[in-house]
């Protein structure tokens, strides 16, 4: 029910009126009949329709007024007769003028009343507060939703002061609003309110000036909307934006805010002709160059400068061509996994820094999700260059270490090595004597004097052969990441065994596949590994009865790995050593230095690769180490 639907000036009900008025026209009937007042009591059914017409109602007042007719007409005929049409008649008559006037009036200001309920029942269909307020400020119309929402009835609202009743609280001063209301008859800002059960609300109001039809200022239509929800997200997102900001600009960790959209259109018209894209994009070094401009670069955070060597604004780093050098390869891996959808990437490249340094970094890309996760590609960056250094430190400890047992494997081979250096000596020594003996002859047979000479040099030839090989296994370089062929590594570690292998009754069959394609890697390092697995296997089998064979096998596994086993017939290893076998210092030999399996596993994995063991006790061990071909020699 609106303000104007009610049953006005008071709290009596409709059917409460309705007795009232019907009780009041009798009463005056019975005046009327009953009295000798003659008529002129009948202006007072006008009371009765004035009190049929608060009910609001149009057939409540129709009813009124015919009925107060009836009975002024009916009182006037049961008072006198026709034949006396003279003043009682006048009076009567002016009575039923009186009653149609009035009902006429009153039907009229019911037609108006009727016209601004149903304008008041729009204003309640409105989804904001409305209400109005009179020149002095108090409430004269209260609308549904403000009912609903600051929690008052209009019964409680109508007759309040507005701002007292809310507890209003304005950004600007009352008087400058209400100045700025008069002039331009309108005012629009936010202020705070407070609903009935104390809560604070913020809305936007708009105020409009009514005016009377003389355009004096009567009172104000107010309209508010409710944007405390709006206020509260849109400051939780200030609030969000302040705290990202904060951390963008003080992390220790480099961020780059940039725009892939324009990588995206590339990469949506690139024809591979069904090829695979890491595929067409490693063929087609220069669309990757022309992606790497594609990705604009929006913003970089100080620590991110500071990474690139810029000082100050960072606004000409415009994309992340400039950051990259020439040789990285981490772009076209960030491209497939921006083309596959695929929601962040990690990697690792080498930033340049404006003053040409090479910073290496590990980098997250993330890719937010659709619809403008493009724009918004952030990229993290960590500086590892420390890193690199204590890495670098680390290998070169490691390296040195690896030399030490070298050299200590070689110390465990050199009998047998003095043994295989001292054939080559002994048959110079033999032939040079049967040379000497060719020359001492009455007529020197030069012919065979050139044969033992030949001879000499072919032994002096192995001897020093063996002292190489074995010079460059002791060598102390720094790894290597050459193109093996894992076949002449293999070859070159059994050859450095072989007599050892020998002395102690093994036999050796090796059994590499044919064409095995190509490793990156340390030569000599890898040579060690076979070498202590030879050596290890060897060991294992000394001193034992039945027949001691070793057998090395190498061949491909997929079209990425190959593996080396190396299977021997020796006692195996107990179940509880297993776990511990590639610790650093463990050993069960008298003398050993229990280090030669735990730099294996080092240096297979630094390679890429893995070392393990399968071993069932007494019937012998399988090492068992897989190393990654080298990527452009892979099958096809
Ligand atoms: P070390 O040879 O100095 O003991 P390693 O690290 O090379 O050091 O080997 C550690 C231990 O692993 C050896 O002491 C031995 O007990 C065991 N082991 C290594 N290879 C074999 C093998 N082929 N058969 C049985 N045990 C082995």
């Amino acid at each position: 029910m609106t303000n104007l639907d009610r049953p006005t000036g008071s709290s009596m009900s409709r059917a409460g009126l309705r007795f009232w008025s019907a009780a009041l026209a009798f009463a005056v009937f019975m005046v009327d009949v009953l009295t000798p007042l003659e008529g002129a009591v009948a202006v007072l059914y006008v009371i009765a329709i004035l009190l049929a017409a608060r009910t609001n109602r149009r057939n409540d007042i129709i009813v009124a007024a015919t009925g107060c007719v009836v009975l002024t007409i009916t009182a006037y005929l049961l008072s006198h007769d026709l034949h006396e049409i003279a003043s009682p008649a006048l009076r009567a008559l002016v009575s039923l003028a009186a009653i149609g006037i009035t009902t006429l009036l009153v039907l009229q200001n019911h037609a108006a009343t009727t016209h601004l309920a149903a304008q008041a029942r729009l204003l309640n269909l409105s989804h904001d507060m409305i209400f109005v307020r009179d020149r002095s400020g108090v409430i004269t119309f209260w609308n549904k939703t403000a009912e609903q929402t600051y929690g008052w009835s209009p019964d409680e609202a109508l007759g309040q002061l507005a701002d007292k009743l809310l507890r209003t609280s304005y950004s600007d001063r009352r008087e400058a609003i209400e100045a700025s209301l008069l002039d331009t008859g309108r005012w629009e800002g936010r202020v705070e309110q407070r609903t009935k059960a104390g809560a604070a609300l913020t809305v936007d109001a708009r105020w409009a000036l009514q005016h009377d039809h003389l355009g004096k200022p009567v009172g104000v239509l107010e309209t508010h909307t409710d944007v405390t929800d709006r206020v509260a997200a849109h400051s939780a997102l200030v609030q969000s934006e302040q705290r990202y900001r904060r951390m963008f600009d003080a992390s220790r960790i480099g961020v780059v805010e940039e725009d892939w959209s324009g990588l995206r259109t590339a990469l949506d018209s690139l024809q591979t002709g069904g090829a695979d894209l890491r595929d067409y994009l490693a063929r087609n070094p220069d669309f990757v160059r022309h992606a790497r401009r594609l990705a604009r670069i929006t913003d970089v955070n100080p620590a991110l400068q500071k990474m690139a060597g810029a000082s100050g604004s960072a606004a000409f780093i415009e994309n992340a061509d400039k950051l990259l050098g020439e040789n990285d390869r981490s772009f076209l891996d960030a491209l497939v996994a921006f083309a596959n959808g695929e929601p962040f990437h990690e990697g690792e490249t080498q930033l340049v820094s404006f003053d040409g340094r090479k910073v290496p970094v590990l980098f997250t890309i993330t890719f937010p999700p659709e619809p403008d996760g493009d724009q918004n590609v952030l990229v993290f960056v960590v500086d590892i260059t420390e890193r690199k250094q204590a890495q670098d430190a680390l290998l070169a400890a490691q390296a040195e270490l690896a030399h030490a047992a070298r050299v200590a494997t070689l110390g465990e081979l050199s009998a047998s090595i003095a043994h295989e250096v001292n054939q080559p000596l002994a048959a110079i020594v033999t032939s040079g004597e049967a040379g000497l003996r060719w020359l001492r002859r009455d007529v020197p047979d030069l012919k065979e004097v050139a044969t033992t000479i030949g001879h000499v040099v072919a032994q002096g030839r192995r001897a020093s052969e063996i002292v190489t090989r074995i010079r460059t296994f002791l060598k102390k370089a720094a790894p290597q990441q050459d193109l093996l062929q894992i076949g002449e590594v293999i070859e070159e570690a059994t050859a450095l065994v072989a007599r050892e292998l020998a002395k102690d009754d093994v036999a050796l069959i090796v059994e590499p596949q044919h064409g095995l394609p190509p490793v990156r890697g340390d030569r000599i390092q890898l040579q060690q590994v076979l070498v202590n697995l030879l050596i290890n296997a060897s060991q294992a089998m000394s001193g034992r009865p039945g027949s001691r064979v070793i057998t090395l096998r190498a061949g491909t596994v997929d079209s990425e790995t190959l593996a080396i086993t190396v299977q021997d017939s020796g006692p195996g290893i107990p179940p509880d050593d297993m776990a511990r076998l590639f610790d650093p210092f463990f050993t069960t030999k008298d003398g050993g230095m229990g280090m030669g399996l735990a730099i294996c596993r080092t240096t297979v994995e630094a390679h890429g690769g893995r070392l393990s063991v399968v071993s069932t006790p007494g019937s012998g061990a399988t090492f068992h180490l897989t190393l990654p071909y080298s990527q452009e020699h892979a099958p096809p």
